[in-house]
């Protein structure tokens, strides 16, 4: 499936916001955000009043670049939130955040969301002991994702292994350093979900 592949560090600065789109350097001075405080190709210009068509978008586009999905694939996923009972805000990001690339990343078998899917994609883990190399392949409460027996030796697991020691694991899931793996226990509420995004503005937007 198509990706974007333009320079992530420029999506951030149009949300003027961190969305942590490149692993390690996010949590380093290295970031640019903070030096480039303006939307690229915007410099010294005042940032204008956003219309609520506008703001709507922004919180949009926006989500769609933190789990890195393009239109047509998010506009697939709003369609599943709204035929879900529930809130449908809350259905989408449940959605998003059930994708292997995510769960890969929030486990801390990967670095970031764009790493997971590579890593995904070259075929480095199975859930329930069934190799998926599908980043978008929705996880369910109860899969046990896990990298795989001999990319377990890899100095590139090694390495994220390390990176990640302290990283916090959501409440929702359940790693094992010791083998490599982690287990969805439930799926999660809004509340669960770490995610700065007002996706009622989401809603609005694309049930016009
Ligand atoms: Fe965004 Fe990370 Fe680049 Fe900073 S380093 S601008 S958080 S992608």
């Amino acid at each position: 499936m198509a990706r974007y592949i333009g320079p992530v560090c420029k999506l951030c600065r149009r949300e003027r916001e961190k969305l942590f789109l490149k692993g390690i350097k996010c949590y380093t001075g290295k970031c640019v955000l903070g030096k480039k405080d303006y939307p690229p190709g915007k410099k010294g210009k005042r940032p204008g009043k956003l219309s609520e068509y506008g703001l709507q978008l922004r919180e949009k586009q926006k989500v769609r670049r933190i789990y890195g999905v393009l239109e047509k694939q998010f506009r697939i996923y709003f369609r599943m939130a709204e035929r879900k009972s529930g809130i449908t805000g809350e259905n989408l990001l449940q959605v998003l955040e059930r994708r292997l690339d995510n769960i890969v990343f929030r486990l801390g078998l990967a670095l970031s969301r764009r790493e997971a899917r590579q890593l995904v994609k070259h075929g480095h883990f199975q859930i329930n002991e069934r190799k998926v190399d599908i980043p978008s392949y929705l996880v369910k409460a109860g899969d046990v994702i896990s990298v795989r027996e001999k990319s377990r030796k890899l100095d590139k697991f090694k390495e994220i292994m390390k990176l990640t020691e302290e990283r916090e694991v959501s409440d929702w899931l359940k790693l094992d350093r010791n083998s490599f793996s982690g287990t969805v226990t439930k799926i999660p509420s809004r509340e669960e979900m770490a995610v700065p995004v007002r996706e009622q503005l989401i809603v609005e937007l694309c049930s016009r």
